[in-house]
């Protein structure tokens, strides 16, 4: 039987049902757990950092959604150089979006170059060099915070022909929005701290994939560093996913709405949302994904005006992350990022569609 998402959603990862059990159990709180006193042996949990039933029912979830095995981790960035440093050895070369998450290239610009890891740099929107050589392509798509998107089965193969592995950063589109494995991708990485828990409370990161080897390698370098969820962060982020399909549908909604108003004004410019006709992604993602994200993008100028345009504004909160059930907004540049000053990544909420829309031109026509 094959569900739609509303239905997947509110039943992934959890157990069968039993009578006098809830739903989703509570967070187990352990660090050990009892051992068999005569022998030692430990059942499915022995210790906290490579055993928790919470986390074990989160990756259930995340691993239906993405169609694969999940592990989570702490965060993104945790998921995502657990990839990096356990496929990468020196003399690797790794191509990672030139227009993709900061952090991920300034940890390559500092830890992998001194680990003798070369970097290519490669624009979501292409074009695509030859991979000849490359251990690793990580793509970003749609990519953050430009919001170029690529074709995941036309990179993955072009890819795989030349012996690269492939991984896909799904943080943007959600398991919902897009499903990179099968598209072709070997492995997807993704921060658990955006859309996918929503509810800008609770940090997370997994690495999805269908390769027992490569998880396998993924699962004790985890064990290795450590880098897990709590349980009760692990507990939220399952409990949330429940409203994915919702919340996504009231976002992407809002985004459509957001997204007109502003291609319509003649003081806001570069507006890119990959559901526009007109937006350069707008055919690729059409194809490929399932659903668009609420983020939208455009330029304002200059700092000055980004100010104004925030202070003036009643349900658009300044914040950096995004995909939250609250409307925010971010002026990547404060963060050093390369976009221009006037660059702002838009993040629609949950919000009544009327409402935000009124609460935008106020606050635009005020900036
Ligand atoms: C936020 C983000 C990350 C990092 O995730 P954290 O949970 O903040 O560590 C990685 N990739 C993308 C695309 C992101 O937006």
């Amino acid at each position: 039987m094959s569900y739609s998402d509303g239905t997947r959603v509110v039943h992934a990862g959890l157990p069968e049902a039993a009578v006098g059990d809830p739903f989703l159990p509570g967070p187990v709180f352990a660090a050990p757990y009892h051992l068999d006193p005569a022998d030692g042996q430990t059942g499915d949990n022995g210790y906290g950092r490579p055993d928790n039933p919470t986390r074990r029912r989160l990756e259930g979830a995340i691993g239906e959604l993405e169609g694969g095995r999940a592990l989570t981790f702490a965060s993104g960035q945790a998921a995502i150089t657990a990839l990096l440093l356990s496929t990468l050895r020196t003399g690797d070369t790794v191509a990672l979006p030139s227009d993709g998450y900061f952090t991920v290239r300034s940890f390559a610009e500092s830890t992998l170059r001194d680990l003798g890891v070369r970097t290519v740099l490669v624009p979501t929107a292409g074009p695509y060099p030859d991979f000849t050589g490359v251990r690793l392509v990580l793509l970003e798509t749609p990519a953050n915070p430009g919001l170029d998107v690529c074709d995941i089965a036309e990179v993955a193969a072009t890819a795989h022909a030349a012996g690269a592995l492939v991984a896909v950063d799904n943080t943007t589109a959600t398991p919902l929005g897009q499903t990179p494995l099968a598209l072709g991708a070997d492995v997807v990485v993704a921060s658990g701290t955006k859309a996918l828990t929503g509810h800008s409370d609770v940090l997370l990161g997994y690495v999805a994939a269908t390769d027992a080897e490569l998880l396998g390698k993924i699962e004790t370098w985890r064990k290795h560093t450590g880098a897990i969820p709590g349980a009760f962060d692990a507990w939220l982020a399952h409990r949330s996913i429940a409203t994915l399909d919702l919340r996504l549908a009231r976002q992407t909604g809002n985004a459509a709405a957001v997204a007109e108003l502003l291609a319509g004004r003649e003081d806001v410019s570069g507006v890119r949302w990959p559901g526009l006709p007109s937006d350069p992604s707008y055919a690729v993602a059409s194809k490929q994904m399932r659903r668009i994200p609420g983020i939208v993008s455009f330029d304002l100028g200059d700092a000055q005006r980004v100010a104004r345009f925030l202070t003036a504004a009643s349900l658009v909160f300044a914040a950096t992350s995004f995909g939250g059930v609250h409307t925010t907004a971010d002026r990547r540049a404060q963060w050093g990022d390369d976009t221009s000053p006037g660059f702002v990544r838009l993040s629609c909420g949950i919000e009544d569609t009327v409402d935000l829309l009124a609460d935008l031109t106020a606050a635009l026509d005020q900036a």
